[in-house]
């Protein structure tokens, strides 16, 4: 299996990271052999069976994404049924609507949901939680920092995790997952592994 990390900006090394530690842990295994590569152009696409959108800050990633041109391939690798995952700015890039964003800033409708960034306020904008997360025995170690909050969701999305009060932090729709928080920061493996998991399922490798 081979993972791609978009690293136009951000938490690259954190994902590339956990996603050796879960190749360790299942060493002998497919997925022990889990290449990894970091993408930053077309060509860089070729052969993944999954894309990662890290943490960061969305309104740069945007920026660099349409100078680039890689906006419109992702936009279309993700409507052709590329599995995704995005954590925190990488949500944001993924969702079909933005809230509280730059006028110019674009996404990728990847995930038919509304999201508001840094939705929780100077007092809080970092925090951690163990929380429930459907698809994972054990609660999450989350990271939460300047994170989005996912306000509305489309009739197709599955809801995955909420924080404390209830909000929506996780979601999971077709072949696309996104969590407002980072566990490539916690040193969580669990949430990289169900992405696997949906990546092998998915069957897709990107040509
Ligand atoms: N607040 C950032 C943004 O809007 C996201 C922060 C993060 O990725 N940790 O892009």
């Amino acid at each position: 299996m081979k993972i791609g990390i978009l690293a136009v900006q951000g938490g690259v090394a954190e994902h590339e990271r956990t996603l050796r530690q879960v190749a360790e842990k299942y060493e002998g295994k497919p997925w022990g052999d889990l290449e990894i590569v970091q993408v930053r152009r077309e060509s860089q696409l070729e052969g993944i069976n999954g894309l990662i959108l890290p943490g960061g800050e969305s309104t740069t990633m945007s920026r660099l994404l349409t100078l680039s041109g890689l906006d419109k391939v992702l936009a279309a690798a993700l409507q052709e049924g590329l599995p995704a995952y995005g954590t925190c700015a990488g949500m944001i890039l993924l969702a079909s609507n933005v809230l509280d964003t730059r006028p110019d800033a674009i996404w990728l409708h990847g995930l038919d949901i509304t999201v508001r960034r840094n939705a929780f306020g100077r007092q809080r904008d970092s925090f951690e939680a163990d929380l429930a997360f459907h698809g994972i025995d054990e609660p999450v170690h989350a990271t939460f920092i300047r994170a989005p909050i996912v306000e509305e969701i489309g009739s197709g999305v599955e809801v995955l995790c909420r924080e404390p009060e209830g909000r929506i932090v996780a979601v999971h729709q077709g072949n696309v997952l996104a969590t407002s928080f980072h566990p490539e920061v916690s040193g969580v493996t669990e949430v990289h592994e169900l992405f696997l998991s949906m990546c092998e399922e998915a069957g897709f490798t990107y040509k």
